[in-house]
């Protein structure tokens, strides 16, 4: 099989989670475009732009066992492998004809992890070292690898990740028995050593994915997970993909976008708003709410806190009101010192969404929400009909690109 051939397969994998699953950039046009455009994918780079990555795995040969994963040992699929060569020599191709801009480079388990990740970090030398690529990579980084291994991968990546897979041991053994936190959170921990002995190296951080769904998880587990992994691994971020069943391996039913995507919220409170995973609200079965979102619902089950006076409230106060976010925080702040805010148009002219903060916030003493909006607890998602629309799988789909 020639290269492109290879690619068309290597490249394709949507909907492998080991690749991080998401296929936002099948949609782009760009990618239906672009010519030979197999394994190109657009990867949020921050201020709105998007960059065209090669996402691509060494191999689909495995020797694991994960159930939710379309190429695990037990598969009947096509398969294939790239040598480090060939592989660089494709990026480089693409590279030079402006199709990528960095490379994600992830495989399946083929030989053990050391021949696994021996591969591929041979392949990223020959990029680094001999082509001079100083582009951005993103390399896998195979649980029970060498530690000398997971350091030649820190000094050659601008981030690496190491799939954490399941919120708990005991909800990994369920869904690949092959994986072991014993694997893991070593090879975790590893990263985070290096990165504290040279921090200018991993740029980009050490990032991990978990599958959501599969095992019976509920949210307030996924997101305690999350909570550790910030706080001890310094983790830059932790995604989540939504489990679909592949072939006949049903685990459990679909999960929703919705559920994704609230996922997504609440971990966007512990990252950016000074929110602990022990102040996400949660049912009684350990889930998130479904009709509002989470700083929405956990300021409703909070009304001591409010309604806050803007021209006194701390940042960390006016990050918890719904419709403030870190900017408009920060801008407030700015600005306060040179005036006294009395007007919503003045607020919103800083990005604050009005129709939502309002019910939360006293301007100058005056409250400037619908009290009897703010007297009905469930009745603040009609501040936001929009809110309702941002569920739809396109765009829950489009927060899980991980890069
Ligand atoms: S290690 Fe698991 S998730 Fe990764 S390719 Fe193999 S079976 Fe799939």
């Amino acid at each position: 099989m020639d290269s492109e051939g290879k690619l068309e397969i290597l490249g394709g994998y949507d909907a492998l989670y080991d690749a991080d699953g998401s296929s936002r950039a099948a949609r782009l046009p760009q990618r239906l475009e672009a010519p030979g455009g197999a394994g190109i994918f657009y990867a949020a780079a921050g201020g709105g732009r998007c960059v065209p990555l090669l996402r691509v795995l060494m191999t689909n040969v495995c020797e694991n066992d994960c159930r939710y994963c379309s190429i695990n040992c037990h598969r009947q699929v096509r398969r294939t492998s790239f040598g480090p060569e060939e592989l660089a020599k494709t990026f480089r191709q693409m590279w030079e004809r402006r199709l990528v801009r960095g490379l994600f480079l992830s495989s399946g388990v083929a030989g053990g992890a050391a021949k696994t990740a021996e591969r591929m970090l041979t392949t990223v030398e020959i990029l680094r070292l001999r082509q001079r690529f100083s582009g951005y990579i993103h390399l896998k980084i195979m649980p029970g690898q060498p530690a000398d291994y997971v350091e030649r991968a820190v000094a050659l990546a601008d981030r690496v990740s190491v799939n954490i897979e399941a919120a708990t041991p005991d909800y990994l053994g369920r869904i690949a028995p092959s994986k072991t936190y014993e694997a893991i959170i070593p090879a975790m921990e590893e990263v985070r050593r290096l990165q504290q002995r040279h921090p200018r190296l991993l740029r980009a951080g050490q990032i991990t994915q978990m599958v959501v769904g599969a095992a019976g998880e509920s949210d307030q587990e996924v997101l305690e997970t999350s909570q550790r992994l910030y706080d001890r691994l310094a983790m830059r971020r932790v995604y989540y993909s939504g489990y679909q069943p592949v072939f006949e391996e049903e685990l459990a039913p679909p999960a929703s976008a919705l559920r994704q995507h609230r996922l997504y919220q609440a971990d966007w409170l512990l990252r950016f708003y000074g929110f602990r995973a022990s102040e996400v609200p949660f049912d009684d079965k350990g889930a998130l709410p479904t009709e509002l979102d989470p700083k929405a619902a956990w300021a409703l089950v909070h009304p001591e806190r409010f309604p806050l006076e803007v021209n006194q409230a701390s940042h960390e106060e006016l990050l918890r009101v719904p419709g403030i976010g870190p900017v408009s925080a920060r801008r407030i702040l700015a600005l306060r010192a040179a005036c006294t805010f009395r007007d919503l148009k003045e607020l919103s002219r800083l990005g604050v969404a009005v129709r939502r903060a309002r019910q939360f916030l006293l301007l100058d003493g005056r409250y400037l929400g619908d009290r009897a909006l703010a007297d009905r607890p469930t009745a603040v998602r009609e501040l936001d009909p929009v809110q309702l629309s941002l569920w739809d799988q396109q765009k829950a789909s489009a927060t899980a690109v991980a890069v």
